[in-house]
């Protein structure tokens, strides 16, 4: 028994060490909030986890465009454009399903009910509409300045992120997100260019292959410094999360409807991570679902300690290529573009979270309207950012549809930094799952093809 122990350490040191931090960072930080940590202390006692983040952040930028152009690079015309095709298919059904399964959970739970509306005071700022909203997600399709999308979102494409700081919380909410994260980095214009790119360089022949060998190095390598960065996470993810703790209000101050609000939300992210994704897994492989997330269980610990998808997409990918050995190439085209824009868990809660705002609101939606907070919710959820809280911001397009007020967004917000770290873990989860799927349609196709392009010139 002690050997077979000692050898099932030894294969899941990591992960085992990734539950034990996350354990250990509530206990401290519940212990912690006892002894009344001036903020000062808890900026400091947050330094690691900060760390784990800016790691994590300097990555994704490498990451989304060696593996989208080397990935796309080789395929042919056929396989990649019959892989785009059924995994952009497959992303917009996934998200559906979960708004449709969010708005039978919030109806069922009904936790708006006859609520008095707390914390309403209107900031006053200006509304964003709907149409402002939609024309900016696809602005930052396409990036004026490659190089300035990298920092920050197109100058005309950043009013969502600006509306993101014109809510004003009520003063004992604080509307902070996660140091270090990718906030600003336009991810969806550089995925867009990148995927061009690549396939672009798949139809150049040998007059692309520099480019593409570079674009293998450099995928190459990132994957080498995750190898070795994973090593610091357990730690980092004892003060991230315990640092989230410390600075959280106070949990009884949040109200009865509120904590039925996020009841709804983990409810309907349980049935839709748990039963139907899963199930639609097992239903197209025919292989083990549960066998599958256990694979992936590391970048979903990454995924509820970061809340951001674009954040965990390195140990995604790590533990997609090691543990459930998908091909690499499809990885390398599904993962990134399912962390920018296949976002399950946002969707959900998007759906629940405006029909719950119409509920305290006594504000009664017909069916067209559900209708249109459905579509609403979806494309809102693409048109966030893999970042915390990025939902909280693009709600504004769902809540304006119906014509719901968009400054009750401030209602939801005490609970939405725990709420973003279970969504985050099914969007991370969606994507894992969606990768399995399409290594599995696609099988024949990737057989047929060998796994690199060539490069003659550079490496032979
Ligand atoms: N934090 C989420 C993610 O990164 C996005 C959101 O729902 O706010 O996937």
């Amino acid at each position: 028994v002690l050997a077979r122990a000692k050898d099932v350490c030894k294969r899941n040191g990591l992960l085992i060490l990734s539950v034990l931090s996350v354990i250990i960072g509530c206990l401290l930080g519940f212990f912690l909030r006892t002894r009344r940590l001036t903020e000062q202390e808890i900026s400091y006692f947050q330094f690691p986890g900060e760390l784990l983040m800016r790691m994590l952040k300097m990555l994704i930028l490498p990451l989304v465009v060696s593996s989208l152009m080397s990935g796309l690079a080789a395929l042919d015309a056929k396989t990649s454009s019959r892989l785009g095709i059924i995994t952009i298919a497959y992303y917009l059904w996934t998200t559906f399903v979960a708004v449709i399964v969010g708005i039978i959970m919030v109806s069922i739970i009904h936790p708006g009910g006859a609520a008095q509306k707390e914390n309403t005071e209107h900031s006053g700022k200006p509304v964003m509409s709907s149409a402002d909203a939609l024309l900016d997600l696809i602005r930052n399709m396409f990036p004026s300045n490659l190089v300035e999308a990298t920092f920050k979102q197109d100058e005309n494409g950043s009013q969502i992120q600006n509306f993101a700081l014109d809510i004003t919380p009520s003063p004992d909410v604080v509307y902070k997100s996660e140091p270090g994260t990718s906030e600003g980095m336009n991810v969806l214009g550089i995925v867009i260019f990148s995927a061009t790119m690549g396939i672009m360089l798949g139809r150049m022949g040998t007059s692309g292959v520099p480019l593409v060998s570079f674009c293998q190095c450099l995928n190459e390598s990132v994957m080498k410094i995750v190898a070795v960065s994973v090593w610091y996470f357990p730690f980092g993810i004892v003060f991230l999360i315990a640092g989230k703790i410390l600075e959280m209000d106070d949990p009884t101050a949040i109200g009865k409807k509120l904590g039925f609000y996020a009841i709804t939300v983990v409810c309907g992210l349980v049935v839709h991570g748990l039963f139907i994704l899963p199930i639609m897994y097992l239903f197209i492989t025919k292989k083990n679902p549960i066998v599958f997330i256990r694979g992936v269980l590391q970048a979903l610990l990454i995924a509820l300690a970061t809340s951001s998808s674009s954040a965990t997409l390195p140990i995604t990918f790590k533990c997609l290529l090691e543990n459930n050995h998908i091909d690499r190439r499809i990885a390398r085209f599904v993962l990134p573009v399912g962390a920018t824009i296949n976002m399950d868990g946002t969707a959900l809660y998007e759906a629940v979270a405006a029909i719950f705002i119409a509920q305290v609101n006594n504000y009664d939606l017909d069916f067209g309207q559900i209708i249109t907070i459905s579509i609403t919710a979806t494309a809102a959820s693409i048109g966030a950012a893999g970042i915390p809280q990025a939902g909280l911001v693009t709600m504004v397009i769902v809540l304006t549809s119906v014509g719901l007020p968009t400054d009750d967004i401030t209602l939801i917000i005490a609970v939405d930094w725990a709420l973003d770290r279970f969504r985050t873990m099914i969007n991370v989860l969606g994507d894992a799952l969606a990768a399995g799927i399409m290594a599995h349609i696609c099988r024949k196709d990737f057989a047929k093809q060998s796994d690199e392009v060539k490069v003659p010139l550079i490496c032979e």
